[in-house]
């Protein structure tokens, strides 16, 4: 793949009947996110959502099946899972590195920044709330202001596949609808595909234009979310719900 192909605007991803297993329970993936769209992943704990991310990430491997990025095989060109980038629900952030620095990561592993490069991070610190606390450590900043830096982070890389495995789950109804809001922002100008795992049905529908239900390691419903909720959602979803979710 070339470097073209890993910035700018967002690519198809697919899961060409991917199985995989961390030991019994075979988990099967069979779905298609549309390039330059948000998909909301949703679904009961432990039925695959971060598996399911992880395998577009190619944090792990299917035991068959294909994952698709871009139209390129994962598995037969890895450096096609470049064009992705992820934020995790409790990120690992340096703690020895300060807010400016963590994002530059983003920007070069070894953090020898251009000029354009520091622009670049100015600008999503700013975007991401977080201008002035440039020089602070990840200690010295909350839960929700740390997880503003792994977006910032994000930001700066600018991939073609954004993940966003429960980002916000750990910040309050305002804040997360700030956080959302600035991933659409992102999202208008800039297009990329965005897999964007919630437990929240107002989150889906606020950002997501698609949604794709996960249910025991499988796709159980998918809908553009106009059409997902209507009437409460599909049966297996309807009852994640009603179970509290
Ligand atoms: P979700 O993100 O929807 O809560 P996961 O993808 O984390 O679900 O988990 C899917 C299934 O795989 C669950 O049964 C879970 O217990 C299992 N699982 C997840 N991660 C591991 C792991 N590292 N080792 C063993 N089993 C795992
Ligand atoms: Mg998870």
């Amino acid at each position: 793949m070339s470097d073209g192909a890993t910035t700018g605007k967002g690519v198809p991803v697919r899961l060409d009947k991917v199985s995989f297993s961390y030991g019994e329970a075979p988990l099967t993936f069979d779905v298609a996110f549309a390039a330059g769209e948000i998909t909301a992943i949703m679904g009961p704990s432990g039925s695959g959502k971060s598996t399911l991310l992880n395998l577009v990430a190619g944090f792990e491997t299917p035991r068959s099946g294909r994952v698709l990025i871009g139209g390129i095989d994962v598995g037969a060109d890895p450096p096609a899972a470049r064009a992705v980038s992820m934020v995790f629900q409790e990120n690992n952030l340096f703690a020895h590195l300060s807010v400016e620095q963590n994002v530059g990561l983003g920007r070069s592993p070894s953090l020898r920044l251009t000029e354009g490069d520091r622009a670049a991070i100015a600008e999503a610190l700013e975007r991401t709330g977080l201008g002035g606390k440039d020089k602070r450590l990840p200690r010295e900043l909350s839960g929700g202001e740390r997880q503003r830096v792994a977006l910032a982070r994000v930001l700066v890389r600018d991939r073609p596949v954004l993940l966003l495995d429960e980002p916000f789950a750990s910040l309050g109804p305002a804040l997360r609808d700030d956080m959302l809001d600035l991933v659409a922002g992102v999202h208008a100008e800039r297009g990329m595909t965005v897999l964007f795992v919630t437990h929240q049905p107002q989150d889906a529908r606020r950002i997501g234009q698609n949604v794709v239900f996960l249910d025991d390691g499988a796709v159980a419903a998918t809908g553009s979310a106009d059409d997902f909720f209507v009437g409460g959602g599909p049966e297996a979803f309807r009852r994640y719900i009603g179970a509290g979710a």
